[in-house]
């Protein structure tokens, strides 16, 4: 089966083919930075990096630019309330969402250009779309006339009197939904020189522009959050059609992610909530992995909603997961498993065991890629995963579990491809269970990992001799650590508690 996506363009799942056999250019729409950015923002940086994952996982190169807007009127309205040049908001805030994909552990966008950095380039296409006969000029301004472009209003579905703002009262424009491609500047604003006089660009055009640098034209997916259909993306394709007509569509694939709704009841409620709406506090508290396995349990086109509720369902249902991890890497690294000797009994259920294992092994990429080429349901992958998982756990927390030496390399393979199909998701698996010893200076304040060992020995030495009250102040001495214990066959297992 080949992989198939919604395309907001057509409103309908089409079969992915890109434009040039094997490599796939894409663009996302990236944040403005006038603010940190949210957890509504982190959404599309998710998503798009989830997508460029797999399409390279099915054997794409992938080019992937997102552009950053660091001249617009919030910017400039913040910089004035604040009394300072804009840069120094564009600075801070840049430097801010550089930190935070980097905590998000988003890495390889291929491209991440500024606008301003792309100034001669956007007067390079304002100029070809008033030359085609697309744009006029008032003062120092530069509209887009909608009525010249007919085929507006195809990505969003509407009708040009719909699209009109009955508030908007720019008189200087021949109509309402006509749009700025290049606006005068104002007293005391940041400009640029141009042929129309000193100015900056409208907020569409960037976009245009930057992925007619990177990309060229009618490049093969487009992405954004659903609230830039219109006007940003209907926008975005009269220009750069306007600027190179006669060419077919500007993109193939057009992808939108659904948002990030919150109650606004339960947000004014929690303190907590509304903290962690912005992403670097959100990070500052809790994993990369949580936020990214909370956003990807949901299939990227529906609303999602941000709750504590749904955030400590995630949290329990990747703790699952990680604990399952966990103990497989036990049953791999311990070395005394793999001399048990087994009784008649347990051989046999070992051979049914290793059936049942060996049939994930071969189905699992299968069921994987089967849910993910479903325009991209990585929550149905996930269930895939989690079947796996839960199935597995079942084996290697029976009483009657004995592997070999053939079965442990089994679960090493299974154990390699589960982390490895998670990395699509930008999930770090092995990282998240490796955490626990990360964390453990700071988290348990005095215990570290070979006080920690060694505490387990005597605690077994004090349950061997029967001296079940010295095991139990051990365990509570652990436990006062935030080191929980679990007991197996093999040996005993710790964790820190979260
Ligand atoms: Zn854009």
């Amino acid at each position: 089966m080949a992989l198939k996506l919604y395309n907001t363009l057509t409103r309908k799942k089409e079969e992915f083919i890109p434009a040039q056999e094997n490599k796939v250019k894409m663009y996302v729409c990236g944040p403005t930075v006038y603010n940190f950015i949210s957890i509504g923002n982190a959404r599309p940086i998710i998503v798009f990096n989830m997508v460029r994952n797999y399409l390279k996982y099915l054997g794409y190169k992938v080019i992937f630019v997102q552009n950053i807007t660091d001249i617009e009127d919030k910017i400039i309205n913040k910089a004035n309330s604040e009394g300072v040049d804009y840069k120094v908001i564009t600075d801070r805030y840049v430097k801010a969402f550089m930190e935070d994909i980097k905590t998000l552990e988003i890495n390889d966008i291929d491209e991440i250009p500024l606008a301003t950095k792309m100034i001669s380039e956007i007067i390079d296409i304002i100029t070809r779309i008033i030359n085609n006969g697309y744009g006029y000029v008032v003062g120092g301004n530069v509209y887009f006339d909608v009525s010249k472009y007919k085929s507006y209003g195809k990505l969003s579905g509407q009708k040009i009197d719909e699209m009109k703002d009955a508030d908007d009262i720019d008189f200087e424009k021949q109509d309402k939904i006509d749009f700025a491609l290049w606006k005068e500047a104002k007293p005391g604003e940041p400009s640029w020189d141009s042929p129309w006089g000193k100015g900056r660009p409208g907020w569409h055009i960037e976009c245009s522009a930057m992925s007619n640098k990177y990309l060229g034209f009618g490049f093969d997916i487009h992405g954004g959050g659903l609230d830039l259909i219109f006007p940003h993306h209907e926008n975005e394709i009269a220009q750069s059609e306007a600027a190179f007509p006669g060419r077919g569509n500007f993109v193939k694939y057009w992808m939108h992610n659904g948002m990030v709704e919150v109650k606004e009841r339960k947000m004014s409620k929690s303190d907590g909530l509304k903290e962690d709406w912005i992403l670097k506090n959100f990070l500052k508290k809790r994993s990369p992995n949580l936020l990214k396995f909370y956003m990807l349990s949901t299939h990227y086109r529906s609303p999602l909603e941000f709750s504590d509720e749904k955030l400590e369902e995630s949290k329990k249902a990747l703790e699952k997961i990680t604990s399952t991890i966990r103990n497989i890497k036990f049953i791999i690294n311990n070395k005394d498993a793999k001399n048990q000797k087994a009784s008649p009994e347990e051989s046999q259920k070992l051979t049914s065991d290793k059936e049942k294992l060996k049939a994930f092994l071969i189905s699992i990429k299968p069921d994987f890629t089967s849910a993910m080429d479903k325009d991209f349901n990585s929550a149905g992958a996930i269930g895939v995963l989690f079947e796996a998982i839960k199935t597995v756990n079942g084996i290697i927390q029976g009483t009657d579990f004995a592997p070999d030496r053939e079965f442990i390399n089994d679960l090493d393979s299974f154990y390699e491809e589960i982390a490895g199909l998670y990395n699509i998701f930008g999930i770090d698996l092995k990282r998240e269970v490796c955490d626990d010893l990360i964390g453990l200076k700071t988290e348990t304040g005095s215990l570290g990992a070979e006080e920690i060992e060694n505490l387990i020995q005597e605690r077994n030495e004090a349950r061997k001799n029967k001296d079940f009250r010295k095991s139990d102040e051990i365990r509570d001495k652990l436990l006062g650590g935030k080191i929980l214990l679990e007991d197996r066959k093999e040996g005993t297992i710790w964790r820190v508690q979260k």
